[in-house]
This record gives C-alpha cells, structure tokens and sequence, in this order.
C-alpha cells in the first residue's frame, strides 16, 4: 500500500474547496509594527502592512517587552531546563503566575505553554475532578475547548445555540439537579467580533448551581480598565470560577493560563497531564509576559486608542458599501462569502497593494461566510486605512463581489 496516496488525496479535497492554505512568510521590523517584509516565494521581498495580526496592540515591539526579554536571556539563558515539576519553575514563571493572579484578581493562576492548550489541558481535567460533570458549551466555542470538553463522554456534553441564553437555560434546566455543572463559553468571539453577556450566563449558572469557564483570549490587554478582559470591564469577574487566557496575542509574547481560586489551580496543576508532562516556558517568554501585562495594566489609553481604530475601520468601510459584517469589538471583519474569491482577494491584496490578510475559510468559519478578518491597531495609521479602503473597493468591483445593498452577485 502506498499511504502516501491517501495524503495525495487529502491535500487534493482541500485544494478542490478552494482551502488549501498557503502561508505568507514574514518577517516583522521591530520599531515599524505593523510594517513587515514578505519573501515572496520566488525568494524576492515586498513591504508589506499587516491587517491581520493578533498581537492586536503591538507589545511584540514594545521596549518594555523586549527589554525585560533581553534581560532574562542574559541572566537565565535560553530554555526552562525541564517540566514545571523536574527543574522547569523559575524564578520568571513564579513572578507571571502572581501577576497573573493580580490581573485577574483571583487567588492564583497556572501556566500552560499556550492558550490551545490551557483550554484543552483544563476542562479535560475538570471531567476527573468532578465524576459526573455536565459541561455546556457555547456552539462558537474555540476548538482547543471543544477539544477538551470533548473528552467527556457524550453524555456529559451540552452545546448551547451561539449566545443564545434562552437554549442555555433550557439545557441546564434539564440536566439532573444534582450533577455538578460548568458552564464554558469566550468572552470576544474572535472570528465575528460579537461579545457574550456575561452577566446574564453567570447569574444562570448560578441559577442552576453550575461553575463558569470563560476563554478572555480576544479580550485580555485589550479590554476592563486593567486589561483583564470583558468579564473586568463588565463588573463581573469576581463571579467567574475559572478565567483563561494567552499571552500569544494582545500581550504579545506566548502562553496560556487559567487564574481562580487557590484550590482550583492546584488542583488542575496536580492532575492535569498538558500541564505536568511538557517543559514549561523559556524564562524570556515568561519575563516578557510579566512586563507586558505590568504594562498593560497602567496604560489604558492605548486601550481607548485601540477602540477608537477599529470603530474608524468600520465606518470607513461601510462608507464605501463594502460589507463590514456587525461587530461589537476590535475586530473587522469583512464578508466575502466564497472560499475562491476570499483567497483571490487575499492574494492580490498582498501581491498588488503590500496588504496582508489572510483569507478565512471553512473550517474556521461555516462555509458560505469565509471573509477577510481585519485587526487594526492603534499605530494603523489614517494613511493606512485609506490604501486598505482604496485598495479594497477596487477589488470588490473586479471580483464581483457582493457589496452592500446587493449590487454584484
Ligand atoms: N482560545 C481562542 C478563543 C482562540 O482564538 C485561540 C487562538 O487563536 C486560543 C484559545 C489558543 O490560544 P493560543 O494561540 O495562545 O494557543
């Protein structure tokens, strides 16, 4: 048998859908984010704008960041050395659990080595902690939870209509009162920008005597007063059992955590196998977490800043009918609505403007809604937006791409 046929025939079904993924190889300039350079795969370069990044405040590039980095590598050298348990906690990764605790004002907090796997890592082993548990999950929910919840058996899985409170409550009323209950959903959805109320699952959760997971991925640097997320700017997180994040994206660096009371975190830190059997993070990731989050916590203005580009994105987009699809966070997305046209768009933006966004397709987003995903930051300058605008309205024409109003098919 050649196995290398059923790769063949793989690669070919995704190719056939109009998925398959190229990716563009980059190079990020510090000190002129969110410019960077394109090897373009004849080997030449191109400047390029990145849209489309998730280090969504630029602290990737913030000296802050990088001096705290540079800092550790010097003291502590290049890798933890080991796990958590053999040799792998330092100094480093003590520090960011506290400040990480802080942040989200909960007794303690957990690393993991990235959000993926803070997510999977946790809820699988919340199913060992509570026999019985009944987990329910928002049907949007990011698929590093859904890979942990899916290792529950099926019994012990609800999934709730997206946002949908009424569906949510309908399900837990069903479940056995006395079944112990989670009920897990994210704060910013990230691939269309909506937000969850909060307020409204925990007071039925609460309702029903079930704990709260909630993911603040898209929401954490970016989002409450100190940059703890939604669940911070809504007056609720002191409701939230357990809190998990990255420090991939807003904080831009790399890892994920959960923060909650004591005895939850050091219950997952004792059973939780993607926390114990894995080097913990380099010391320099850890060190510039820290200060990226120190950073964060004082400077809300560059929060305010961050808003206020998405919200002129947006309006500038619909001034010129492209369809900006609602959104009520930072990110912009852009409805195409066909895998084809969503990666031709994509190319060309890139090839002919120097603009990078990637396309998204199934089976990140439901087929039919494959859109552009725009993430502007607070150094996109007006300048920027214009070109993107321009460059934008040119293609929808030559695409033939549906524009508001419904003028091209
Ligand atoms: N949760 C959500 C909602 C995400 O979108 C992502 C990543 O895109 C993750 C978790 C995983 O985080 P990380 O990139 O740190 O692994």
């Amino acid at each position: 048998m050649d196995y290398r046929d059923a790769f063949r025939a793989a690669l070919d079904k995704v190719r056939g859908e109009g998925r398959y993924r190229v990716f563009a190889d980059l190079k990020r300039r510090r000190g002129a984010f969110p410019r960077a350079t394109w090897t373009r795969p004849d080997g030449s370069t191109q400047d390029v704008v990145v849209w489309c990044s998730n280090d969504y405040l630029g602290q990737g590039q913030n000296p802050v960041v990088l001096e705290a980095m540079h800092r550790a590598l010097e003291e502590a050298g290049a890798g933890s050395g080991g796990t958590r348990n053999i040799s792998g906690t330092t100094r480093y990764h003590v520090e960011l659990e506290l400040e990480l605790a802080d942040l989200h004002r909960k007794e303690a907090a957990l690393l993991f080595t990235s959000g993926y796997v803070s997510n999977e890592a946790t809820l699988s082993t919340l199913y060992k902690i509570l026999p019985g548990l009944i987990v329910f999950s928002d049907a949007f929910n990011h698929n590093s939870m859904i890979s942990g919840i899916r290792s529950g058996a099926k019994e012990q899985r609800r999934v709730f209509r997206h946002n949908d409170l009424e569906h949510l409550e309908e399900l837990l009323r069903e479940a056995p009162a006395d079944a112990p209950k989670l009920v897990a959903f994210e704060s910013v959805y990230s691939m269309d920008g909506d937000i969850a109320d909060i307020r409204g699952t925990v007071a039925l959760a609460k309702k029903y005597g079930a704990m709260t997971y909630i993911d603040e991925v898209h929401a954490v640097g970016m989002y409450g007063p100190r940059g703890a997320g939604v669940a911070e700017r809504d007056g609720v997180m002191g409701e939230i059992d357990i809190v998990e994040g990255t420090l991939g994206k807003a904080f831009g660096v790399m890892g994920g955590y959960i923060a909650a009371d004591a005895v939850i975190v050091d219950a997952i830190r004792s059973y939780a196998d993607g926390f114990i059997f894995t080097t913990s993070l380099p010391p320099a990731l850890a060190a510039g977490a820290a200060a990226s989050i120190r950073w964060l916590k004082a400077h809300d203005e560059v929060r305010q800043a961050h808003q206020a580009r998405a919200a002129e994105l947006k309006v500038r987009l619909a001034k010129a009918g492209l369809p900006v699809m609602p959104s009520a966070s930072h990110i912009v997305p852009v409805r195409v609505g066909d895998p084809v046209h969503c990666k031709m768009i994509s190319d060309i933006l890139l090839v002919d403007h120097g603009i990078y966004v990637q396309p998204i397709n199934y089976p990140t987003v439901p087929k039919g809604t494959e859109r552009l995903r725009f993430t502007p930051s607070p150094a996109h300058t007006d300048g920027m937006m214009d070109a993107l605008v321009a460059a934008m309205e040119a293609l929808w024409v030559h695409c033939n791409v549906a524009r508001v109003g419904g003028m091209a098919a």
